[in-house]
């Protein structure tokens, strides 16, 4: 299977070439042959399968004959809306479409919340025919009467399970309800769950689906260990493992935003430099934080679950589950931001006597047993008895403390309808 074979432009196959991609991904070859025909489209797939491209690619094509074509320049009316859980997602999916529509004369703009709102303000006044943006922000821009949907062809929803899990499902509806009902529209998922399935009835028209199960990608293309350890001694057996084997860019993560902070603390003192990663922290100080990682001037980022999501890191050599997440499809996610699409990886997890049913799930899901490997010096007291995990927390004396907590730690939902609308409102007022 080629590139060419699925019928793309010269000048998205010039782009693509210049990716160094060889072939498409299994969600490529089947979603892009799909997209060009205009059905709308159900897509089982997570990240580091080349969804994005998969969507991107044909989405490119499809509005690529209007561009030049436009009497007149000036006038440039959104044709395609891409909404993503995350602020991170949105510039990731950007920066693809610049990638892959390099030769392709479209505008492209991303907006998100947690930064000022006015340059977003400016580039939708310019004319963007692709625009990239979180549900909460984008109302925000619906409010000022700075959209103009009526031109609207493609709607791509990404990370839609993501998008409900962070209540934005309302926000989405009064979305669709801004845009015309004649339009394609493709929705990408980690999971088809019943909520995503109706939310497809609703908004979808005979969508064609297709799937890419967990066995034909992350899980095939990361080697995997487990190393049993004792609760107590996981920082030490993972600043052992760091500097033994002289990790680098190693993705690190924990269950809770207080948690990544903490190992980071942790690591810092151990003397080796790091930085944590999550929903409280500021955008800047996540740019900041992906951009230090990313040139090597930290070493370790500790990460939640939705912070991590859709971070534009590509093929990450280490990933370490230094806690197993609570949901075993996390675990899928955690491990696809190594072994992307073609080079290999590594996931390690610390699992200690409390994970082990954690352990068992993810084993479940994977559908195969993880080998298990205990470092010299770090085996497991076999006395010390199992503790519940409570609200994303471990044991090790935290029973029974304190008020409940969201079970996600610091990437847990709020009540549905809330989270995600305006956590950043402030500031981000006034033209
Ligand atoms: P995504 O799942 O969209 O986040 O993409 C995962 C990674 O795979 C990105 O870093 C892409 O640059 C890369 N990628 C996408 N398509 C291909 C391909 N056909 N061959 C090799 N790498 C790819």
């Amino acid at each position: 299977m080629s590139f060419e074979s699925l019928g793309l432009l010269p000048e998205l196959l010039r782009a693509v070439r210049e990716q160094g991609y060889e072939s498409p991904t299994p969600i490529q070859a089947q979603a892009i042959p799909l997209v060009l025909e205009g059905r709308d489209l159900m897509g089982r797939a997570q990240t580091g399968t080349g969804k994005t491209a998969g969507f991107t690619l044909p989405l490119l094509q499809r509005l690529a004959p209007q561009a030049s074509s436009s009497a007149s320049p000036a006038r440039h009316p959104i044709r395609a809306l891409i909404l993503t859980p995350t602020r991170e997602l949105a510039m990731q999916v950007e920066e693809s479409v610049r990638t892959y529509g390099k030769y392709i004369p479209l505008r492209s703009t991303t907006i998100f919340g947690g930064v000022n709102i006015n340059p977003q303000t400016k580039a939708l006044r310019a004319g963007v025919e692709i625009l990239v943006a979180t549900p909460g922000r984008l109302l925000d821009h619906h409010q000022q009467g700075n959209l103009n949907f009526s031109q609207l062809e493609i709607l791509v929803l990404d990370e839609a399970d993501r998008m409900l899990d962070m209540g934005f499902i309302r926000d989405i509806q009064k979305i669709i309800t801004l845009l015309p009902k004649q339009r394609q529209t493709l929705l990408f998922s980690a999971t088809f769950t019943d909520e995503i399935k109706q939310l497809a009835a609703q908004f979808l028209r005979n969508p064609a689906s297709v799937q890419i199960t967990p066995q034909n990608t992350a899980a095939e293309l990361v080697r995997q260990v487990v190393h049993p350890v004792d609760r107590e001694r996981k920082r030490h057996l993972l600043a052992h493992l760091i500097t033994s084997r002289k990790l680098e860019q190693v993705l690190v993560f924990t269950r809770t935003k207080h948690g990544a902070n903490r190992l980071s603390e942790q690591l810092d003192k151990d003397g080796i430099s790091s930085m944590a990663i999550h929903g409280n922290k500021s955008q800047p100080q996540r740019i900041k934080a992906l951009e230090d990682f990313k040139k090597g001037a930290v070493r370790v980022l500790v990460a939640t679950d939705i912070a991590a999501r859709g971070l534009d890191i590509d093929q990450l050599p280490h990933v370490v589950n230094y806690e197993l997440p609570q949901v075993p499809e996390d675990y899928i996610h955690r491990i696809g931001r190594t072994g992307r699409a073609g080079s290999e990886g590594e996931a390690l997890s610390l699992v200690c006597v409390d994970e082990k049913g954690l352990l068992k799930d993810i084993e479940k899901l994977l559908r195969k047993e993880l080998p298990k490997d205990i470092v010299p010096g770090y085996a497991p007291d076999p006395s010390i008895p199992a503790e519940p995990i409570q609200n994303g927390r471990q044991g090790g004396g935290g029973r029974g403390r304190g008020p409940a907590r969201p079970a996600r730690g610091g990437s847990a939902p709020a009540p549905r309808g809330e989270r995600g609308r305006h956590p950043s409102r402030p500031g981000a007022r006034g033209k």
